[in-house]
């Protein structure tokens, strides 16, 4: 696997490779786990060279803490890309991203789904999620970006930024890898204590809670169960909520109409995990 530091290298190795190829890219924040091998590998077999980017993007994080307790395991993200026959690495620094800082940045204006969940309980992180893939997408050029639908509204943001963008690049959403006991994989569960590992599995058990009693009771009634199951165990749910998987918007009660998807996302010590899942229907 090649790595490289700074796009003009990355670059030129592209144009040496492309001729009649494919190009496939899974932007990443590190910490690997099967969750992002899995795009790798869905991207190795769509496209002939698979472009994976480790960056941990500052101006994304809302809170500075978060942003500083992030995991870095950059030697074992090596081997594990390695295992999974990426061709590329791109390893860029802070400055070779923001050459001219981080303080005047672009703003994209997105609408109304920039105003919910995500959007308004992190501000500004949509904003720092499009600032850097704006950039990784223009050092890659690539015919596929790969997204987890883990980061559900952010595959929708980032269509939106390809769109504004006029970019070519398609977009493939891939599903949500799961640790055995349903715990979707992610880079922060490394950060969670055996007791903290041991509770968060209900996320989960909540959102089969919800798709399983869609005919059975209300969608308030479920939720507040949701939160209370949720509560109990100390965790501190920012939101628990039911919406149209198409639009984002937001539902009072199950509509079977419409294709649903339910989203949690919750604290749980300082750890802010989220979740979910398209409803089945029943
Ligand atoms: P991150 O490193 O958290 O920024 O994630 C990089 C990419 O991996 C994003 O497209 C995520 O949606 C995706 N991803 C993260 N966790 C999972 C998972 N458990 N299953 C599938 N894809 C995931």
């Amino acid at each position: 696997m090649k790595i490289f530091n700074k796009k003009e290298l990355l670059n030129q190795w592209l144009i040496s490779e492309r001729k009649l190829s494919s190009i496939g890219f899974v932007p990443t924040m590190g910490a690997l786990h099967q969750g992002h091998i899995s795009l790798i590998e869905q991207a190795k077999n769509h496209c002939d060279i698979v472009v994976c980017s480790i960056f941990v993007n500052p101006t994304q994080f809302n809170d500075p803490k978060d942003f500083e307790k992030y995991p870095i395991t950059v030697e074992s993200d090596i081997e594990m890309l390695i295992d999974a026959s990426c061709d590329a690495l791109y390893l860029p620094a802070i400055d070779e991203i923001y050459s001219d800082g981080t303080q005047t940045l672009e703003h994209y204006d997105i609408g109304y789904i920039e105003t919910v969940l995500e959007g308004s309980t992190r501000l500004g992180h949509f904003q720092g999620v499009m600032q850097v893939v704006n950039r990784l997408l223009d050092a890659v050029l690539p015919d596929v970006l790969f997204l987890g639908q883990k980061d559900f509204q952010q595959c929708m943001v980032l269509k939106k930024l390809i769109e504004i963008k006029n970019s070519l690049t398609k977009v493939e959403v891939l599903p949500i890898q799961r640790e055995t006991d349903g715990l979707a994989m992610s880079s922060r569960n490394r950060r969670l204590t055996e007791f903290q590992r041991a509770i968060v599995p209900l996320i989960y058990k909540c959102l089969i809670s919800i798709e399983a009693q869609q005919n059975v009771k209300s969608f308030e009634i479920v939720q507040k169960e949701c939160f209370d199951i949720l509560e109990r165990k100390g965790l501190k749910p920012d939101y628990i909520v039911l919406a149209d998987a198409e639009t984002l918007t937001l539902l009072d009660d199950y509509d079977s109409n419409r294709k649903m998807i339910a989203l949690i996302a919750t604290f749980i010590g300082d750890i802010r995990l989220i979740d979910n899942l398209i409803l089945q229907k029943n």
